[in-house]
């Protein structure tokens, strides 16, 4: 018998499994008809409700003001009927607290009515609730003993139905906030954001002589994913207690062949993908695409854009599905950023723009040269908000796993930079170069609001992969932020950014319009100051070369490599300035966030790094031991003798890395000085540890291997 018989039967039983039966089909379910089917819709509400109470609900929908109390009541018992009709037993305020992931708290419709129950919901049971806060981080917001944090319905999402095994539950997206109105979550802030983008970007779009409804962030979140084997998976404590491999000797064969990225999907995933699908139409979430990506055993969806807010509730719910559907079918979903060392990582890339009823999308070049004019204004305001915060950027994306991902030559750097394209960035050129608004277009400038755009190609951002920013046609990508990540924390980096940029803007063209009446030649000129000052920021190159990091460093562009490096981005004085300003968060909030963030990292790696030790004493060191002990019976022989030995030095190696990495996992101190001592001991020691043993996996006889290999994880299903 196999020394490893776990192992060896989950091989057994995947390669034994029956064909997947499918559990619904698409032909005969169709999409439109179950599109939505469970979410409170405008539709649905302009039917359930009166007239007046619909108009007041829609306005607080359509501007973000507050909800009437007075409409509470109506709306809630019309949302109870429905819910009720639908099955549902329960309802819960669902929030997004600092962890980054979703919580919520379920209470039953049903209350005890002399011998039978009745079934309540009250206004105020859908605006507030008051869930005991205590146990979520909050940096430092509230003691204990004021534990009190409020939810509060946010208008803007609507409410959903969420169908579990044995029942459903009426979902109410709520924003989280301490008894002081102090945002414990990462809505709050991306709902105040979003009400900055829309007032600064009303003074700009006024000085084009134009009047908009609400000017909103839009947002099209892509996820990357991994599907592994569930039977595969639980036989590796590194995948299902820290979510990626801790150790793992590099497969025969990884990615190189490149027949995985768009290649056609195995029908099992397929069947995987397709029922996530369904639940997400249900939910009204507009899944668009899927495909595979570039590593064995990876994939992507992603939706069409929505409003900001809408689209960081449906992605958290995407999230959510991904992993429930994929049980389901004997898989898990891997969303961290580097599950497995080296072949790609997950990222989600963040396409963001700006626009609203009566205006469109302001970042869509047009093609007169009034709308273009309008265009590289909101474009240079873009470039000047990236440039002055770069290291907030950077640290919105900063977590313990994305750090795997950026900087190696598979993600965006850490450096952050803008892509703009040939076109564009030849464009931008111009209007830094021109002088008077009367040079002409031939001597190679351009003047705003006479010249035309070169019609910019829609697909400009693809033929540029190594950029962390890049316009693409009529947006721009975020693409260092993680897969794992909340897209809340960038968008409302983001907003926040603009909005300010955007409010510089439309100040400079105050002060111009009071010397010139000419709106094109203070335009122009304040433009071109911008993009002077600000065009370092732009980059068309390789940012994977070695010679681009040497560029932006002459450039003075911040490179900050690690997480504890880029958090401390939250509370610099510039930052804090800006989110003061734009009424987006407070310095105490800020600060909290930061200490959150950082506690979190040193979590992680303290987490890794005990397991790391672990699996590395209590199953690799054994496997090695009780292969040398079998092979002292050849001992006698050559080549017995010789790996024998081999496998004894390297068990030394191991041995010592282990103890070495425990060494510096028993430093203690303040959670900044952990996450720095974190960041350059710990994970280094881990990084020993893992090499011994990969090199281990590569020599000890296979059925003496506790862990599933890489071969097994990535390419079994
Ligand atoms: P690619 O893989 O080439 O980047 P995809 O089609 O996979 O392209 O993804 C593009 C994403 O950008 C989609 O989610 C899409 O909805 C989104 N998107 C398109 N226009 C906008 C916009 N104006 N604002 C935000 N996101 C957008
Ligand atoms: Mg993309």
């Amino acid at each position: 018998m196999s020394t490893n018989p776990a192992r060896q039967s989950a091989i057994a039983s995947i390669a034994s499994q029956p064909r997947l039966e499918g559990t619904f089909d698409f032909r005969n379910e169709k999409i439109d008809v179950i599109y939505g089917q469970n979410v409170f819709s405008l539709e649905k509400m302009e039917k359930r409700l009166p007239k007046d109470v619909f108009k007041s609900l829609k306005s607080s929908i359509e501007s973000g003001s507050k909800l009437d109390g007075a409409v509470a009541d109506v709306v809630a018992a019309a949302i109870k009927d429905w819910a009720l009709e639908r099955g549902a037993t329960h309802y819960a305020h669902v929030f997004y607290p600092l962890t980054g992931f979703t919580a919520e708290k379920h209470d039953t419709f049903f209350e005890p009515n002399g011998p039978g129950t009745l079934a309540q919901f009250s206004g105020k049971a859908l605006i507030q609730a008051e869930p005991d806060a205590s146990s979520f981080p909050n940096g430092g917001l509230r003691s204990t003993f004021e534990a009190r944090g409020y939810t509060a319905w946010d208008v803007t999402s609507p409410a959903y139905i969420f169908d579990g095994e044995n029942g459903s539950t009426l979902c109410i997206p709520t924003a989280f906030v301490s008894w002081k109105g102090e945002a414990l979550d990462k809505k709050t802030p991306l709902l105040r954001s979003m009400q900055a983008v829309n007032r600064a970007a009303h003074r700009v779009i006024a000085h084009f002589g134009k009047k908009a409804g609400f000017i909103s962030a839009s947002c099209g979140p892509e996820q990357e994913y991994f599907l592994i084997d569930s039977r595969l998976f639980h036989l590796r404590p590194d995948l299902y207690t820290c979510g990626r491999s801790l150790f793992g000797s590099k497969p025969a064969k990884g990615q190189e062949f490149e027949d995985q990225y768009f290649g056609t999907i195995p029908d099992r995933v397929l069947a995987c993908m397709m029922e996530t699908e369904r639940e997400c139409f249900k939910l009204g979430i507009p899944i668009k695409t899927r495909h595979n990506e570039v590593a064995p055993a990876q994939y992507e969806v992603a939706p069409i854009y929505e409003s900001a807010n809408v689209a960081h509730d449906h992605q958290m719910l995407t999230m959510t599905l991904l992993r429930r559907v994929a049980s389901k079918h004997g898989f898990v979903c891997l969303l961290v950023e580097k599950p497995f060392a080296g072949v790609n990582g997950s990222g989600k890339h963040v396409n963001w723009s700006i626009g609203g009823p009566g205006v469109g999308n302001l970042l869509e070049p047009g093609n007169d040269p009034h709308t273009n004019a309008q265009f590289l204004a909101f474009c240079s305001a873009v470039i000047r908000a990236v440039d002055l915060h770069q290291g907030l950027l950077r640290a919105s994306v900063a977590s313990a796993g994305n750090d795997h991902r950026l900087g190696a030559n598979e993600a965006p750097p850490a450096i952050i930079s803008i892509y703009l394209g040939d076109m564009l960035n030849e464009v931008i050129e111009q209007v830094k170069a021109s002088g008077a608004a009367s040079s002409s277009r031939k001597g190679g400038t351009m003047t705003l609001g006479v010249d035309t755009l070169p019609v910019l190609p829609k697909d400009a951002g693809d033929r540029n992969r190594t950029s962390p920013f890049a316009f693409t046609g009529n947006k721009f990508e975020f693409r260092a932020v993680g897969s794992a990540f909340s897209v809340a924390g960038p968008l409302t980096v983001l907003n926040t950014i603009m909005a300010d940029s955007l409010d510089m803007l439309a100040d400079e063209l105050d002060v111009e319009m009071k010397s010139t009446k000419d709106f094109n030649v203070a335009l122009q000129k304040v433009l071109k100051a911008i993009l002077t000052k600000h065009g370092r920021i732009v980059f068309n190159g390789n940012g994977y070369s070695e010679e681009w990091h040497k560029e932006a460093e002459k450039r003075g562009l911040k490179n900050l490599r690690t997480t504890p490096e880029a958090l401390p981005e939250i509370v610099s004085k510039a930052a804090v300035e800006l989110f003061e300003r734009q009424k987006v968060l407070s310095k105490d909030e800020l600060h909290s966030r930061e200490e959150i963030y950082t506690h979190s990292y040193v979590l992680t790696v303290k987490t890794e790094s005990k397991l790391t030790s672990e699996i590395a004493r209590t199953l690799l060191l054994p496997a090695a031991f009780k292969y040398a002990t079998e092979l002292s019976a050849v001992a006698d022989s050559k080549s017995g003798k010789k790996l024998r030995s081999e496998i004894l030095a390297l068990a030394d190696q191991l041995s010592d890395a282990i103890d070495a990495l425990d060494k510096e996992r028993a430093v203690e101190s303040d959670t900044h000085s952990n996450a720095k001592h974190a960041c350059a001991k710990v994970l280094p020691a881990m990084l020993k540890v893992r090499a011994a043993a990969d090199a281990l996996e590569e020599i000890v006889a296979d059925e003496y291997w506790p862990l599933p290999s890489y071969q097994e994880l990535l390419f079994l299903r």
